[in-house]
């Protein structure tokens, strides 16, 4: 830290994701069972023993909740800065951005394309047409990362389905907090991410450093499960995010460094701070590896694979289409429409209608019933629920993943030693392992 850094506005360690994620580790024996498995599917891929089973592009449908105070006018943001940041969601994840030429030469054979956009919801829960934003207003000055700005009973507003819709909600946010997301295998109700107003989009209320949206692109990543990418061990070097074409690195980096910044040894490139899993200004990230992306596969073919049916919601044409700039959704072939998926995802991702929703405590464990929670019983390695192999690549098609269940299972059991050592690493560094009730 310099002296000038004092001076600076919150930086991105006041990202909440990790505090929420060690509060879910203490408080929900389920939460933990589920991020086993999670984990367990996401070695499989980053280790190429599993591939991804999908070659199309992935249309996320988005929802936004614009939480304001009306005392507050500037907090009741304008489409075109939900629109804004939806652009550069579509850019960022697509490998688009026109700032990945500043890439550091030595990684850019590492850059991925993660195949995922996302668009404005243009139907709603009850299939009226929507553009996609729902404005609530609230007497509440600001929000935490308590989770009530996703509920109308603590001033905050309910969340569409979190299994059909990525739930984001814009708010002020108090303490510096520019974000925060919650990782698969949490809490349905509270699945989404949440995003300071002015650390969102790229116009309106958003503001330097971070007026180039990777506060969403960052809390998003968190939400397919990427880790930040020095591995929240304060600088230890002795945990890192489970990506292995990431360099450890020991701790944050903020705003724009100097390239290359050596710790842990990771010379002579050092710390991948373009990556958006740093926390850098927004002006000097520009990058996913392929390493995350495959994760980010993992997580779309396990915990969260409702999306890659799910966007009925992208039915009828959106009068608030993304801006031009953005990739076309139309050509993207997006997930299918009427909840038929012609692949293999089909039966894992078959959810119970969007109005049903489980109580946190009646939540099944993870061989529970698939699909009423966002983490399927796909998602356990011990329950290939994939049918067989492709065949059915069509446009919003998704080829069926492998169907090689000995394999699979022989893997797992093999998978299942260092998946303990790994979730038992997690629990030590929260210092909840042992803690009686949990
Ligand atoms: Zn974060």
């Amino acid at each position: 830290m310099t002296e000038s850094d004092l001076s600076q506005p919150p930086t991105r360690d006041l990202c909440g994701t990790m505090l929420v994620h060690r509060r879910l580790l203490n408080e929900s024996t389920t939460y933990r069972s589920r991020r086993a498995v999670i984990e367990n599917r996401a070695l499989q891929y980053e280790r190429g023993r599993r591939s991804p089973a999908r070659t199309d592009v992935v249309t996320i449908p988005v929802v936004v909740h614009v939480v304001h105070n009306p005392a507050v006018p500037a907090q009741n943001i304008g489409d075109d800065q939900v629109h804004s940041q939806i652009a550069v969601l579509n850019r960022d994840f697509r490998a688009a951005n026109p700032d990945l030429d500043k890439v550091p030469e030595v990684w850019r054979p590492l850059v991925a394309d993660a195949r995922i956009e996302f668009r404005l919801a243009a139907l709603d829960p009850e299939g009226e047409p929507t553009d996609g934003i729902v404005r609530v207003p609230t007497g509440r000055t600001s929000f935490g990362f308590d989770d009530a700005v996703k509920s109308s009973a603590s001033g905050g507003s309910d969340p569409w389905p979190t299994d059909e819709y990525l739930n984001v909600w814009v708010c002020q946010l108090g303490g510096g907090l520019l974000g925060y997301a919650q990782f698969p295998g949490g809490p349905p109700q509270t699945d989404g991410v949440v995003i300071l107003h002015s650390a969102f989009g790229t116009t309106g209320t958003a503001a330097p450093p971070f007026d180039g949206g990777r506060t969403a692109t960052h809390e998003i990543g968190h939400w397919l499960d990427l880790y930040h990418i020095w591995g929240d061990d304060d600088g230890a070097c002795s945990s890192d995010d489970k990506v292995a074409d990431t360099p450890n690195q020991a701790d944050a980096n903020t705003g724009s460094p100097v390239f290359p910044h050596v710790s842990c040894g990771n010379g002579p490139h050092g710390d991948m701070f373009v990556n958006y899993m740093d926390y850098t200004d927004d002006a000097a990230m520009f990058m996913f590896t392929r390493g995350q992306s495959k994760r980010m596969d993992a997580c779309l073919e396990g915990a969260r694979a409702s999306f890659l049916v799910a966007s009925g919601a992208l039915t009828a044409p959106s009068p608030s289409a993304p801006s031009p700039s953005a990739p076309s959704p139309s050509a993207a072939g997006g997930p299918v429409r009427d909840g038929t998926a012609p692949g293999g995802i089909t039966q894992q991702a078959a959810m119970p209608g969007p109005s049903h929703w489980p109580a946190p405590a009646a939540a099944p464990g993870v061989t529970g019933t698939a699909g009423t929670t966002g983490a399927t019983a796909a998602d356990a390695a011990t329950v290939p629920a994939q049918p067989g192999p492709d065949g059915h690549g069509g446009p919003g098609g998704h080829a069926g993943p492998d169907g090689e269940v000995g394999r699979l299972l022989r893997d797992s059991e093999r998978l299942a030693a260092e998946v303990l050592k790994e979730i038992r690493t997690v629990i030590d560094m929260v210092g909840g392992g042992d803690r009686p009730g949990g």
